[in-house]
C-alpha cells in the first residue's frame, strides 16, 4: 500500500496553480504516458492512473478543496507510522490514503462521504457533502446545433410546505434532543480521533417534536419534481456534461445544496445530419432530373429553405456547399454540405419504356 499520493507534484504544479495550468499539465501527462502511446509499459500505465486521479481531484473545486484541507492537515506527511504526527496523533498511526478510500482507483463516489466521515465536525454545524444528482436532458437537434434551452424534470427533495422542513406536526411540543444534546451531531472515537457525524435521532436538528408532521412523516424534507431550464452551449453533443452549482439535492444537514450535472442527449434530426460544425443532408432527384438539372429546395438549421441549383448531368453522390449555414461555435462556422442522391425509377410505363429505349439507342447503348 502506497502513502498517499501529493496529487500536485504527480501532475508537476504548484499547490496555487489555477484550473488552466492544471489542465495544461494534465494534458500534456497524458499524452505522454497513455497507454496507447506506451504499449507494454507497466510504470507508464501506473503513472497514467496516478495522473488521471489527481486530474480528477484537482480540477474538480469541492475535491480540491477537501484535498488541500486534508493535505494541510499532513494526511501524507510522509514516512508512515506517526511521523510527524500524520494523522493519527496519540494514537501514532499515520492514515494511508486507501485506508480513507483516496486512492486505488476507486470509483470517487466513496470519496466525499468518507471525507465528510472525518471531516464532518470541521467548522461546526457544517454538513457532509451532497452527491451531486446525474440526469439526462434530451436536446433537440436543432437547439443542440445553435444553442438554446431544454427543461427538465428533476425530483429534489425540497422542505417540507406542511411543517416548514421543521418536521413537527402543528402545535407539537419542541424540545431538546436528547440523543446529541441540542448539538445535531454526535461524536465518536475511531482511530484515535474524533469524528463528528449528524445526529440521527433528530437529524442533525438538534430538537424533537413531541408528534411528527403528517405530510413528510417528520423529514421536514417532501420530493418535488423540480422543473429547471438548461442552458444548451451551441454545438453541443451526446455526452456532454454541465454541471450546474448548487441546482441539485439541498442538504439535510444545512449545509450547501448539491450539484446538478446533467448530461445532454442529441435527437436526431429526419433530414439532417452532424459532422463536427458542418451539417448534411441528402436530397434525392429523379433520372431526368439529374440529366436535365434542376432546382431543388433544402432545409436548414434555421428552418428556411434555401433553393439549390443543381446543373444538368449531375452525377449521384455529388455535394453542394452551403456556405456558412452550419454549426457556430467558438468563432467557428461550419457548411450545410448537400449530397445528391438520384433515384433509379423501379417501374416504367410502356410509353416511358419506349422513350428510355429511344435514348439508350441514341446513346449508342444496346440492352
Ligand atoms: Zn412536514
Ligand atoms: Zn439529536
Amino acid at each position: 500500500m502506497s502513502q498517499g499520493k501529493d496529487y500536485y507534484r504527480v501532475l508537476g504544479v504548484s499547490s496555487s496553480a489555477n484550473d488552466t495550468e492544471v489542465k495544461k499539465a494534465y494534458r500534456e501527462l497524458a499524452k505522454k504516458y497513455h497507454p496507447d502511446a506506451n504499449p507494454d509499459n507497466k510504470g507508464a500505465s501506473e503513472r497514467f492512473k496516478d495522473i488521471s486521479e489527481a486530474y480528477s481531484i484537482l480540477s474538480d473545486t469541492d475535491k480540491r478543496k477537501k484535498y488541500d484541507t486534508m493535505r494541510k492537515y499532513g494526511a501524507f506527511a510522509g514516512g508512515g507510522r506517526g511521523a510527524g504526527g500524520g494523522f493519527g496523533g496519540s494514537a501514532g498511526q499515520g492514515i494511508k490514503f486507501e485506508d480513507i478510500g483516496f486512492g486505488g482507483g476507486g470509483d470517487g463516489g466513496g470519496f466525499g462521504d468518507l471525507f465528510s466521515s472525518i471531516f464532518g465536525g470541521f467548522g461546526g454545524k457544517k454538513g457532509p457533502a451532497v452527491q451531486a444528482v446525474e440526469v439526462k436532458a434530451d436536446v433537440p437537434f436543432k437547439v443542440a446545433a445553435q444553442g438554446g434551452k431544454v427543461p427538465i424534470v428533476v425530483p429534489l427533495n425540497e422542505a417540507c410546505p406542511s411543517c416548514g422542513g421543521s418536521g413537527a406536526a402543528k402545535g407539537a411540543r419542541i424540545s431538546k434532543c436528547n440523543e446529541c444534546g441540542g448539538s445535531g451531531h454526535v461524536s465518536f472515537g475511531q482511530g484515535g480521533f474524533a469524528v463528528n457525524r449528524p445526529c440521527p435521532k433528530c437529524r442533525a436538528k438538534g430538537t424533537v417534536a413531541s408528534s411528527t408532521c403528517g405530510k413528510c412523516a417528520g423529514d421536514g424534507d417532501v420530493v418535488i419534481d423540480k422543473k429547471i431550464m438548461v442552458r444548451v452551449p451551441p454545438g453541443v453533443e451526446t455526452g456532454q456534461q454541465v454541471r450546474l452549482k448548487g441546482q441539485g439535492q439541498r442538504s439535510e444537514h444545512g449545509g450547501k445544496s448539491g450539484d446538478l450535472l446533467v448530461t445532454f442527449n442529441v435527437k436526431s434530426d429526419r433530414f439532417l445530419k452532424r459532422d463536427g460544425l458542418n451539417i448534411t443532408c441528402d436530397v434525392p432527384v429523379n433520372l431526368a432530373q439529374a440529366v436535365l438539372g434542376t432546382r431543388v429546395k433544402v432545409r436548414t438549421l434555421d428552418g428556411k429553405k434555401v433553393v439549390l441549383k443543381v446543373p444538368p448531368g449531375t452525377q449521384p453522390g455529388r455535394k453542394f456547399k452551403l456556405k456558412g449555414m452550419g454549426i457556430k461555435k467558438g468563432g467557428r462556422q461550419g457548411d450545410q454540405l448537400v449530397e445528391i442522391t438520384v433515384k433509379i425509377p423501379g417501374k416504367l410505363d410502356a410509353d416511358q419504356k419506349q422513350q428510355m429505349e429511344a435514348l439508350a439507342e441514341s446513346l449508342g447503348l444496346k440492352h
